[in-house]
């Protein structure tokens, strides 16, 4: 069964440039890939291009969405480079906020979003101000309000690019662990090889633009995942 799959996609934006393709990818559900390929060649294109907040110019994308999900990008959790959280309001408001636009009423919400902290390991922290934490707690907030919704999908944006060497790798073991007992698509872009195999299923390295498929490669891995 696909999660995502667009074929045949190109995008070119308004001012001319051609961003990506023909481009071609599709993804199993629970499967972990990362997107991999030099700055400028169209990687966060393809996350928004799944997450329909961009059209493409020709082909067509497909995403799985579960039963009820009606609204397009809901299904889909996003995580961006920059944790951007709300400083004026408690870390667990912060991750309460997509259920509070969908409508879920404040206390279910506020027991979601504190189940959603606990799993990144800040259960301690829902009254906290962003102010408050350090980098890798605020990628973990942004993560937390990411899962939040449940979504089928995690979309993840050179996630941990700005953060030291060793809170990047705690980031990494524990995004594993949570994919690992959550079993979500995971479509993950970095500048970091290593970051990449260490990661995913699967590595998408992407040409120079337009972005296009250089090579998928599967990762062996030597303990059994999944
Ligand atoms: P990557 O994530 O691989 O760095 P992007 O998908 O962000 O690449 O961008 C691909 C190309 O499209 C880049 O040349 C970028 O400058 C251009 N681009 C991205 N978004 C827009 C936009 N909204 N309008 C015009 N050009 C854009
Ligand atoms: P804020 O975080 O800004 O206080 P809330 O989500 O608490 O926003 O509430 C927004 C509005 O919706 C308020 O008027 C609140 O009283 C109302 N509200 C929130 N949750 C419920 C609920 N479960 N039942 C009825 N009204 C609610």
């Amino acid at each position: 069964h696909l999660a995502v799959s667009l074929r045949g996609v190109t995008k070119t934006y308004d001012n001319g440039v051609m961003a990506l393709g023909p481009f071609d990818l599709t993804v199993r559900k629970g499967e972990f890939i990362s997107l991999l390929g030099p700055s400028g060649c169209g990687k966060s294109t393809v996350l928004r291009l799944i997450a329909e907040l961009s059209a493409p110019s020709s082909g067509i994308v497909r995403v799985a969405h579960h039963e009820g999900v009606v609204q397009p990008g809901h299904g889909i959790g996003f995580v961006f480079q920059e944790p951007t959280l709300m400083p004026w309001t408690s870390v667990r408001e912060n991750v309460r906020l997509p259920l509070k636009l969908a409508g879920v009423p404040k206390a279910e919400a506020r027991g979601r979003a504190d189940a959603a902290l606990a799993s990144v390991g800040l259960a301690d922290f829902a009254d906290a101000f962003p102010r408050e934490l350090s980098g890798g707690m605020k990628m973990r907030v942004s993560l937390a309000r990411a899962l939040v919704t449940d979504p089928d999908i995690l979309l993840m944006d050179e996630p941990f690019a700005a953060l030291d060497e060793i809170t990047r790798f705690r980031l990494n073991n524990d995004l594993l662990a949570l994919w690992r007992s959550l079993g979500k698509t995971v479509i993950f872009v970095t500048h970091s090889v290593f970051e990449s195999v260490y990661l995913s299923q699967r590595v998408v390295v992407m040409t120079a633009r337009p972005g296009r498929i250089q090579a998928d490669i599967r990762i062996e891995t030597v303990e059994p995942r999944g």
